[in-house]
């Protein structure tokens, strides 16, 4: 496999080990939800910087060098973030020797804070409630910043034609091999085709990236689904989002206020919407630790409650109760972004501490 192969010699740099994540089997989670289909997951906190949006970060650094447009020892980056893609951004040119600035939301994790910070980057930090297009927002912010600093460059997830592209090229691939080089057994039976994918959306790049790698090169009958956080507006049919639009959410790196450039160029790329709770997107994240293994971030949970909800629908049933059929949930990061999170304090440190007789009763007979 590409994926490991890759891996058995020495790399440049940081960069060479993003992506290039495992495919891993849901398999407890899918036994215990009845599922006959097989339930994937797409684990992107391997990659260098922790996240999916180590992809973008790089093409988007790597494009804009080849055309000329960052110039070493002037540019300096600045990006509007929920933070992954920052990361990657500060990593890239930390690498490179650019200088870079972070604009982000209040709502978005400490942690992601400090790992800019270690990166070198400069963060600035901005209202949570302001609209995407105030002055005040992180993308104004961004945009004041460049207009007022020579050789400044927002590079621009939100309209960057390379951010799908990074996932059509790099994400949607390694689905792809993964699922067609691991052959059906009688154990283990497989379609060995991606038959749904679910992911959540923020700027829409990896939905749409890997949509079109899976519709287009390998199984155009794929479903594609995304999961929107209940309180933003990214669902369609609008309706979706009609009672919630405006109320806040504590999951970090999807939904919004507005429908991204990258999202709404091709619509179609996505077939159906689920919304989802903060409640059962942190219920999911406990289900992957506990029982897969995976110390995965919110918006992994809001992947596969979204997708579980999809499977019990009238659309996802049929899937759903399909021996062998590929169902991929895209996992985007990892619990580091979120360890100071009240959410996760809640299901870990602040739990109700238990006497002994019920650490011993638990072990002996788990709940
Ligand atoms: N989850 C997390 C944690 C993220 O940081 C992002 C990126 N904002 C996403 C999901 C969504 O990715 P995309 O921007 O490609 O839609």
């Amino acid at each position: 496999m590409a994926s490991t192969s890759a891996l058995r010699h020495i790399l440049d740099t940081a960069l060479d080990a993003v992506g290039n994540t495992p495919l891993i089997r849901l398999d407890k989670i899918a036994a215990q939800e009845g599922l006959k289909c097989n339930l994937l997951g797409k684990v992107e906190f391997t990659s260098a910087g922790g996240s999916v949006k180590d992809r973008i970060a790089k093409a988007m650094v790597l494009a804009a060098e080849k055309d000329g447009r960052l110039i070493p020892g002037k540019s300096v980056v600045i990006e509007p973030t929920s933070g992954n893609t920052g990361i990657g951004l500060a990593m890239a040119c930390a690498i490179k020797g650019y200088s870079v600035i972070i604009t982000m939301p209040n709502k978005m994790s400490l942690e992601k804070e400090a790992l800019l910070r270690a990166l070198g980057a400069e963060v600035v930090r901005t209202p949570t409630e302001a609209a995407w297009d105030a002055p005040e927002s992180h993308i104004g912010v961004a945009q004041k910043l460049q207009r007022e600093i020579p050789y400044g460059i927002i590079l621009d997830q939100y309209g960057n034609p390379n951010n799908p592209l990074a996932h059509e090229y790099t994400t949607g691939p390694e689905i792809i091999e993964a699922v067609v080089s691991t052959p059906s057994t009688a154990a283990r039976p497989s379609s060995e085709k991606v038959d749904a994918f679910i992911a959540g959306a923020g700027t829409g790049g990896t939905i749409t990236g890997v949509s079109r790698a899976l519709k287009k090169k390998h199984n155009p009958s794929c479903i594609v689904v995304g999961a929107d956080p209940i309180g933003s507006v990214l669902a369609k049919p609008d309706y979706l989002n009609v009672t919630d639009a405006g109320s806040m959410y504590v999951v970090e790196g999807i939904g919004y206020d507005f429908i991204p450039e990258v999202l709404s160029q091709d619509p179609a790329n996505v077939d159906s919407w689920v919304k989802t709770s903060d409640a059962e997107s942190f219920a999911a994240v406990q289900r992957l630790m506990r029982h897969e293994g995976l110390l995965v971030g919110g918006s992994s949970g809001s992947a596969l409650s979204g997708a579980l909800k999809w499977l019990k629908s009238a659309e996802g049933k049929r899937i759903a109760e399909t021996e062998g059929l590929n169902v991929v949930v895209l996992l985007p990061d990892g619990i580091r972004n979120y360890m100071s999170k009240s959410w996760f304090l809640d299901m870990t440190l602040h739990a109700e501490p238990r006497p002994l007789a019920g650490v011993i009763s638990q072990i002996l007979s788990p709940a």
